[in-house]
């Protein structure tokens, strides 16, 4: 979802986080093709809203020249930057710095009141030493991060983490309780899902907004509680998994009778 268009005629961009839904029909009803481009490609952009009721750029025909990885690389990092920016920060995309651990380029880079943030947002395969590595150059220089995953890769990471915690906190071998939570409190991480409409999930039934999430990382409260990232807490994560429970067990009775 391209939530973002520039003018073609260099005056600016469009973005639907910042428009009401007046100002929204407006566009629809007044822009002509070519005014704006879709930031991927430079293809017109058509205003549109979902099904669902959320405004978004289309392409012009629906065709696109990059591929369908750049595109929902690009959308997220928009996406991620603009919010970022109504939260009060000061945000750009592909922020290059560096350290004594290395070189970075930040996805999204965001500044508030002396806090440094990059959010990274990855969609292809990455190693856990890779993310580790590149994790390890933000935090030893004290700049905070989040790294936001499609599903496929949060899902491939989860396995990863969850063996590295069974290997070094629990020697080779299972809990007595049977299942543990996967996440490394090194490595900042939540699942983010564009379509229908952008969506935050994780293991242990975390959900969130994106900006509650982003907010949270900005003011200490994403936290890695017994290997879960939650906001402030485990409490809504426990009772959402506690009726998910219940409702198997009630669908397991019903299948019985
Ligand atoms: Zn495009």
């Amino acid at each position: 979802m391209v939530i973002e268009a520039a003018y073609a005629d260099g005056t600016g961009v469009a973005n639907a986080l910042r428009m009401s839904q007046v100002q929204w029909h407006e566009l629809q009803r007044n822009y002509r093709v070519g005014d704006l481009q879709m930031p991927c490609c430079s293809a017109p952009a058509v205003p549109k809203v979902s099904a669902n009721g959320y405004p978004f750029f289309a392409h012009l025909g629906g065709a696109c020249t990059t591929s369908e990885e750049s595109q929902w690389h690009l959308a997220a990092k928009i996406l991620v930057r603009s919010v970022l920016e109504d939260l009060g920060c000061r945000a750009s995309v592909e922020m290059p710095g560096s350290g004594d651990a290395g070189r970075w380029q930040a996805d999204v880079w965001g500044e508030r009141n002396g806090v440094r943030l990059a959010v990274e947002i990855q969609r292809s395969y990455q190693s856990l030493r890779d993310y580790r590595k590149r994790q390890g150059r933000y935090s030893d220089e004290g700049v905070k991060s989040l790294w936001l995953l499609g599903q496929e890769r949060y899902s491939t990471l989860a396995k990863s983490m969850g063996k590295e915690r069974l290997r070094t906190e629990f020697g080779g071998k299972f809990p007595p309780g049977g299942h543990f939570g996967p996440c490394l409190p090194d490595l900042p991480v939540a699942m983010l899902e564009l379509e229908p409409v952008p969506t935050i999930k994780g293991a242990g039934f975390f959900t969130a907004t994106l900006p509650d999430l982003l907010e949270a990382v900005l003011s200490n409260r994403f936290l890695c509680i017994d290997g879960l990232w939650c906001i402030n807490n485990l409490d809504s994560m426990s009772s959402a998994a506690k009726r998910s429970h219940e409702l198997a067990a009630a669908k397991r009775v019903a299948a019985n009778t």
